[in-house]
């Protein structure tokens, strides 16, 4: 195993996708855990604009989401956020995000797109599905719920895709919306400067329908 930085040059580099509304420890145990097996340099954060997937449902500001997502990783030295998709127009989709940190961070970077086993299942629906393959290695993390089969994955290239068990969190932003809105508690769901910022903001007063 590798320390960091001693790749032979090439800057190895997670890119961790999604709305974070909010971010919860869930998404942060996955990054760290997939950071230390891939032996990954960074792991950019990278909050969505338009969410297509939930263009039905009520998601927060896009700035609100960002600054929360950059207070959840600013203490961790390889964490680090990305504007990219909130400051593109229209709706979010994971190709063109990972070209522009392909364009924005040069050839000599080696993407890993990191991705939940719900959201890995559906990956080829995505646009650009053909694409995604040669712009980084995927890697789908085991989540709560949902399982982490490796039929699910064969109509994908085997040398693209990665599964990898990761310590279970059973925590969903969905769920930490409504406890919010119920007034149940988030300590210890979510990093704690994340739910003073969501009582600070007045975030997800209202109940807010499952996706
Ligand atoms: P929502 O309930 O609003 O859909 P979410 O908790 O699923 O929110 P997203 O922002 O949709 O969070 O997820 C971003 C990425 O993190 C997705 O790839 C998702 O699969 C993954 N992820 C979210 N929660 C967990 C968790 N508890 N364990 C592992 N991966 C997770
Ligand atoms: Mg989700």
């Amino acid at each position: 195993r590798l320390a960091a930085g001693e790749h032979q040059g090439r800057w190895r580099l997670g890119v961790m996708g999604g709305t974070f509304d909010p971010i919860h420890h869930g998404h942060l145990v996955a990054a760290s855990e997939v950071g230390a097996r891939f032996d990954l340099d960074e792991v950019v954060f990278v909050p969505t604009g338009r969410p297509w997937q939930k263009a039905d449902k009520q998601v927060s500001e896009a700035e609100d989401r960002y600054l929360m997502t950059v207070i959840a990783t600013a203490s961790n030295p390889r964490f680090s956020v990305s504007r990219v998709d909130i400051d593109r127009p229209g709706d979010t989709y994971t190709v063109d995000t990972l070209r522009d940190l392909r364009r924005l961070r040069g050839p000599e970077t080696s993407l890993f797109f990191i991705t939940g086993a719900d959201a890995l299942s559906q990956i080829l629906t995505w646009r650009g599905s053909e694409e995604l393959f040669d712009l980084a290695h995927f890697v789908g993390v085991s989540r709560p719920g949902v399982d982490l089969d490796q039929r699910d994955i064969s109509h994908l290239p085997a040398d693209k895709v990665t599964l990898l068990e990761i310590p279970a969190m059973a925590i969903s932003s969905t769920a930490c919306r409504e406890r919010q809105a119920s007034g149940l508690p988030l300590w210890y769901l979510v990093p704690d400067g994340i739910v003073q910022y969501i009582t600070k903001r007045g975030l997800y007063r209202d109940a807010v329908s499952h996706p």
